[in-house]
């Protein structure tokens, strides 16, 4: 990797003068970067995106003030492989960051994104910025090679309010001339537990409840949910979204206050949402039906325009190209995502189609291509596909795969020709890395359900 970083160094340096892509009254900002990813955070439980409860004033004037992707899809259903894929614009076949945990014949093992990829983080610190990542998964660790290009990476912070704390003791204390914060909230992940003034819509009679001991089984129905049990677990996650809304909001008042609000591009989005019994399960990790991979996107900065909703289909892949392009620099040359500057100052699509995977407890895949009005689902192990109309049947609830097997036949051989291209990438560049952990780690990653 390191001798790949000089190789970009210079290239950098010899073309980021340029400005090849856009002119006109288009100004490019060189400021600073804040990507703020929300965990579990589903687009739909948004104001912004048309939910019926106030959850989100904060974020909604974030939207108003900048760009909103209806059709955001993370490239994995749970937190690792997600923001792996978000770091390094990469999908889940391609850096292989695949499991929490497995156990060998003496101790167990975790994947770990290997240090020949080349993270976002990695190419903005070559370029000057000064870098740090703030939050609480066990999953960001540094022994899973999360820390790459971070001059500071702290995890295990709890809730959004000491990560606040953090964050902007950092930027007073570094008071960098530019500098890149990736944010990893966690409260809305389950067990949803809000604290007294965010148990606003809770009017429910349950103290049903969703943890990594009992998922598995609510999803297999050994533990049955109630109507009431499902609409308290709803508010709950909907109080804990309005707490990280609020912890959101004072965070861009206090950049503001201490000089950096404006010149610095946000970035709101989540890496993976989360079931309520849609499909008959709870939390996430486990399918590819939307509740799971569509997520919200938002940004905001000195050269994005204001007011903007945009259909147009995105990834989680393509907001690294995206804030490179904004910021005038160039990708590595293995990121596979899309700058959607086209798409966010000119409305032209950057993909027909967008592609999730999901790895079985079996080892073999789920994977999902989407189009702006159809996805397909294939299980990889029983072969069996899911057609999905999600123009007619936005919650993929009907199967339409016998109704439409010229379109069933079209998208599964595109999403065989794209996974053919990406077994390619593979084989050329990448194996599969993975570090021993110790007993407590894996008992950790084990009681917040945890396995593959
Ligand atoms: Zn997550």
């Amino acid at each position: 990797m390191k001798l790949r970083i000089t190789v970009l160094v210079i290239f950098v340096i010899a073309i980021c003068k340029q400005n090849p892509l856009y002119s006109g009254d288009y100004t490019m900002p060189k400021g600073n970067v804040l990507v703020i990813c929300v965990d579990s955070l589903r687009a739909d439980h948004l104001g912004c995106y048309g939910y019926k409860r106030d959850t989100s004033p904060c974020i909604d004037t974030v939207a108003n003030d900048g760009v909103l992707f209806t059709n955001a899809i993370s490239q994995a259903p749970w937190t690792k492989p997600s923001v792996a894929s978000l770091f390094t614009s990469m999908y889940m076949s391609v850096h292989n960051v695949l499991y929490g945990f497995r156990d060998t014949k003496n101790y167990a093992i975790s994947c770990r994104m290997s240090n020949d990829i080349v993270t976002l983080a990695e190419i903005l610190k070559i370029h000057g910025y000064a870098t740090a990542a703030f939050g609480q998964k066990l999953h960001l660790r540094k022994e899973f090679g999360f820390k790459q290009g971070f001059d500071l990476l702290k995890m295990g912070l709890g809730r959004s309010s000491r990560i606040n704390n953090n964050v902007i003791s950092w930027l007073q204390k570094r008071r960098p001339d530019k500098f890149f914060l990736y944010i990893h909230y966690d409260d809305a992940h389950f067990p949803y537990t809000p604290q007294d003034n965010f148990k606003m819509y809770d009017v429910y009679k349950s103290n049903a409840n969703v943890t990594g001991a009992n998922f598995k089984s609510i999803r297999s129905g050994e533990i049955k949910l109630s109507g009431e049990d499902i609409n308290h677990i709803v508010a709950s996650y909907d109080g804990e979204i309005k707490c990280v809304d609020e912890k959101i909001g004072l965070l861009l008042k206090q950049l503001d206050g201490i000089g950096y609000g404006n010149n610095t591009l946000v970035v709101i989005l989540a890496d993976h949402g989360d079931e309520f019994m849609e499909h008959g399960g709870v939390a996430h990790g486990h399918t590819l039906f939307d509740e799971l991979i569509r997520v919200p996107l938002i940004m905001k900065g000195p050269s994005i325009p204001k007011k903007l909703q945009i259909s147009g289909l995105a990834q989680s892949i393509d907001v690294t190209p995206t804030i490179l392009d904004i910021l005038d620099l160039q990708p590595d040359k293995e990121m596979e995502g899309r700058s959607l500057m086209p798409l966010i100052l000119r409305g032209e699509d950057v993909h027909d189609a967008v592609y999730s995977e999901r790895k079985n407890y079996n080892g073999e895949f789920l994977r999902a291509i989407r189009t702006k009005k159809w996805k397909l689902i294939r299980d990889f192990d029983t072969k069996q596909d899911l057609l999905f109309d999600l123009e007619k049947d936005p919650g993929e609830i009907t199967n339409v795969r016998d109704r439409f097997p010229k379109v069933t036949a079209d998208l599964g051989s595109r999403l065989s020709g794209w996974l053919d291209r990406e077994h390619a990438r593979v084989s050329e560049t990448r194996f599969e890395d993975a570090v021993r952990i110790d007993e407590a780690t894996k008992e950790r990653l084990k009681s917040l359900g945890y396995a593959n």
